[in-house]
């Protein structure tokens, strides 16, 4: 049995299983699932093919008693001469003086090491009397702890397949092995410790790849699917009319890309299902205006509607920008942690009573005191904790709107059907017509008064300047002072008729407020801030955006910095100020400069910075795979999703029994890890 435990195996004591705990492994099954971390290769190849200071194999005869000589403290050198192909081949081992009463005259050896093209030389890390046995052989590599050894574990690893191979079960039906030609599970895992040729450990990791895919498609779709049933019974009966008017109304017509994404969210609404949908769309593509008219939808269906955001300088905008656009149509309300006292009773109170239509907020709105009337959509914007926390607050409260996330860091198509594997996804691939593109340049910091006579430059034909300071991870009180230090000396450089603005995450609300209206109305020209303004901010007539060290932020964070800028229709500039030092920090700038589109920058960053990264923190929710790489393997990743998508849309796991194996491995282990035990 696979669940007995590894002490049933010769050889394995308390000890032993203790270290082995270290590694996760407690069963024979933990034990077989333990893939080596990477694989040595030896191959033998004819002198000529060999690569000068390579890792090599040569297979050769000695020709004469090799030389001992000791040297420093108990350090040793053996030299010897092997004939490989009637050449004479000077072969060099350190510190194994032991190996002297092996290697004789005559004797055939197998040695690995670092090849030496012009001295036709090998300094020796394996070595073996003896033939090699074949064209290849790979070695398997495990990570390690305790006292375990390489030796010990594949040790321990080939007992337990010699025993137990036979209790492994195949877990996926047959059709998927012929149709993708991998090989069954036994033959995978074995291959997978001890690979016979490379060919084979190519296809057994194939099989594993797709494997660990679909099952966490599976579980992702099943999760879906609960969603869904879950929350019959909330179609939002909204009024075409209105809304057809409401839209015509808007100072601009809808892209193509914005209609599609507004038929797919109000039919969504439409429909009894819950709508857990996610809305991608760089900067300025038009979300807002497309959450907008949802809100407005439904409103006219009699349901109350929120919008979330992370900042309250953001809720403050678009409390602004939407009670514009609804006038009289919607009674909107704006909380956030500066409304206290009275007014915060009357909102409470209006909410409760849905005298208020809409609620714009930050994120925290929903975990407060707040006691809807009537919830039927909610709008989480710029969330990148990919709301499952919001759903469960909100499921908490015994409320099932209809969901929508907006995000413009656009997620590539990876990451979007892993992390949000259990969404809809809505795109808006298309800028509203007329939008300048950005030009970016990346400048080194001896070129600041170059800079700043650009800046003035452009104050002087009535446009405005954002200056983004330092980023210094570790402390946000460092942060502050320099913004606060970069500010003094700005303010000392411009002459006197050009305002310099100070923003930081430490003003207090209406500090911050007072700031962004003075910028807003031009009344302070340049901004110095810290990434507060990152998300969401609005003022077009903003054209230049400075940032510093701009090597430390990822291109998704740069992308939206920029985005702060080209909103109007005056042509904008991003000056990336980084002296990168390695080649990635180059790389990062000179993609930058090269491209505006988001999407782009985001399938860049996912390669450079890898899916655990990309999100700016650790444990984003992304699951960790054994063998897959989402990256890499994402064709694999693709044919997993449509495969699951299938299974569970043809309910086969409940019919068919070829997916018995299958259903029970997702019931016994429900958790969205992605790993197999
Ligand atoms: P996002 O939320 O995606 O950053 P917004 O909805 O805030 O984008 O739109 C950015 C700017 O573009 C706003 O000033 C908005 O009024 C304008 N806008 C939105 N959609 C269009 C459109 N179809 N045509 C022209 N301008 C548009
Ligand atoms: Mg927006």
């Amino acid at each position: 049995m696979l669940n007995n435990s590894v002490t049933e195996l010769s050889g394995v004591g308390e000890k032993f299983s203790d270290d082995l705990a270290l590694l996760n492994i407690h069963s024979i099954g933990d034990l077989i699932h333990y893939f080596p971390s990477r694989y040595d290769v030896f191959e033998l190849k004819p002198l000529a093919e060999l690569i000068h200071d390579d890792k090599a194999t040569i297979e050769g005869k000695v020709v004469h008693e090799p030389t001992l000589q000791f040297y420093g403290k108990r350090k040793s050198r053996l030299t010897f001469t092997v004939e490989v192909e009637g050449v004479a081949i000077k072969a060099v081992m350190f510190n194994r003086a032991f190996a002297k009463k092996q290697i004789h005259p005559d004797a055939v050896v197998t040695l690995t090491g670092k090849w030496d093209a012009h001295r036709l030389q090998i300094t020796v890390s394996n070595y073996k009397v003896g033939t090699f046995d074949n064209q290849t052989q790979i070695q398997p590599m495990y990570s390690l702890r305790g006292n375990i050894t390489n030796i010990k574990l594949k040790k321990i690893i080939r007992q337990a397949l010699e025993n137990y191979s036979d209790d492994i079960p195949e877990i996926l039906p047959k059709n998927y092995l012929a149709s993708y030609k991998i090989p069954e599970r036994k033959k995978a895992i074995q291959a997978m410790h001890f690979p016979p040729s490379r060919i084979a450990l190519k296809h057994a990791r194939r099989r594993f790849i797709f494997e660990e895919f679909l099952i966490f498609q599976l579980k992702m779709q099943l999760l879906r699917k609960k969603n869904k049933e879950a929350t019959q019974g909330n179609a939002q009966m909204y009024d075409p009319q209105k809304v057809q008017s409401f839209i015509q109304d808007f100072p601009f017509e809808l892209t193509n890309a914005q209609k599609k994404v507004l038929n797919e969210i109000l039919s969504d609404m439409k429909s009894p299902y819950r709508m857990n949908r996610l809305l991608q769309g760089d900067v300025g593509s038009g979300k807002t205006a497309v959450a907008a008219i949802g809100l407005f939808a439904s409103v006219t269906s009699g349901k109350q509607g929120a919008l979330m955001v992370p900042t309250e300088i953001l809720a403050e905008q678009h409390f602004e920008s939407l009670n514009n656009l609804f006038g009289k149509q919607a009674n909107l309300a704006l909380l956030t942690g500066s409304v206290k006292g009275k007014r915060r009773k009357e909102i409470l109170a209006g909410i409760e009573e849905h005298n208020i239509d809409i609620l714009i907020g930050t994120h925290a709105l929903i975990q407060e005191d707040v006691d809807f009337n009537d919830l039927g959509f909610v709008i989480v914007d710029e969330q990148h904790r990919f709301g499952v926390e919001q759903r469960r607050t909100l499921r908490d409260k015994g409320l099932y709107p209809d969901v929508l996330f907006m995000t413009a860091t656009p997620i590539p198509r990876t990451l979007a059907i892993t992390a949000f594997g259990d969404m809809d996804v809505s795109v808006i691939d298309e800028m509203p017509k007329g939008r300048r593109e950005i030009e970016t340049y990346w400048a080194k910091e001896n070129m600041l008064e170059r800079i700043l006579r650009m800046i003035e430059k452009h104050v002087a034909q009535g446009e405005q300047a954002y200056v983004i300071c330092p980023l210094i991870e570790e402390s946000d009180k460092l942060d502050i002072q320099d913004a606060v230090d970069l500010y003094h000396q700005l303010v000392e450089i411009f002459p006197s008729h050009i305002q310099v603005g100070l923003m930081h995450g430490r003003l207090k609300s209406n500090e911050k407020e007072e700031v962004m209206k003075q910028f807003a109305e031009n009344r302070i020209q340049v901004l110095v801030s810290t990434t507060v303004v990152e998300v969401g901010v609005n003022v077009p007539n903003a054209t230049i955006m400075v940032i510093y060290d701009a090597e430390r932020f990822g291109l998704s964070q740069l992308h939206q910095l920029r985005g702060r800028v080209g909103r109007g229709d005056k042509q904008s500039y991003c000056i990336l100020i980084a002296d990168p030092k390695g080649e990635v920090g180059k790389e990062r700038m000179r993609i930058m400069t090269e491209t505006t589109n988001g999407f782009e920058l985001s399938e860049q960053d996912l390669k450079l910075r890898g899916p655990g990264d990309f999100f700016g923190k650790k444990q984003s929710g992304i699951p960790e795979f054994k063998v897959a790489d989402m990256v890499h393997d994402y064709k694999a990743l693709e044919t997993a999703r449509k495969d699951a998508q299938e299974i569970i849309q043809s309910n086969l796991l409940e019919g068919d029994s070829e997916y018995f194996r299958l259903k029970e491995l997702l019931e016994k282990d429900s958790a969205l890890t992605g790993t197999l035990d």
